[in-house]
């Protein structure tokens, strides 16, 4: 059923544990986990505009490699497939676009991330790929209740 798992993380706790439960379906299904990044510098540009793009693009990406990385770590341990992707543009975008180039069948995402404010739902970027992505999406709660 499902061959291409997409889990896309900003190294968050949520995205941890949208990492934990994709790594769940990915081994229950004998699927390759697709861990991605995306780089979002102006984002990052906009809210430390001193730093300069080049620095806050070599921050991001290195930030990109250690979070991608260690999905794949826990995934080698589980005998999980990987593919590590690190891109650069607007998050919710970059996602769709992997979506359709990878096949990927479903997206698993946290709820929230870095930002994290319970005040919404769900945060912008998991917003807009529920909302508009042509596969599932599903979205995991990092809440401490849990
Ligand atoms: P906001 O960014 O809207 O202020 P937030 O940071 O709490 O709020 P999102 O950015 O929507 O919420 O994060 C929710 C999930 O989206 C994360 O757990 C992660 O799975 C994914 N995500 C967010 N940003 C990125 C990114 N740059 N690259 C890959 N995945 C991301
Ligand atoms: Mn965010």
């Amino acid at each position: 059923m499902y061959d291409n798992i997409l889990v896309p993380t900003d190294g968050s706790e949520c995205a941890n544990a949208a990492v934990d439960h994709a790594l769940t379906l990915a081994d229950r299904f004998d699927a390759t986990l697709h861990a991605l990044y995306v780089v979002d510098v102006r984002a990052t540009h906009h809210s430390a505009p001193e730093l300069g793009m080049e620095r806050v693009r070599e921050s991001l990406e290195a930030q990109g490699r250690e979070a991608t990385g260690d999905v794949a770590a826990q995934a080698r341990e589980r005998g999980v497939n990987t593919v590590e992707a690190v891109e650069e543009g607007t998050p919710e975008d970059v996602i769709e676009e992997y979506v359709d180039t990878h096949d990927v069948d479903v997206v698993v995402m946290g709820t929230h991330g870095r930002t994290g404010l319970d005040r919404f739902l769900l945060g912008s970027v998991t917003e807009r790929v529920v909302r508009t992505a042509d596969v599932p999406v599903l979205t995991v709660s990092g809440a401490k209740s849990e």
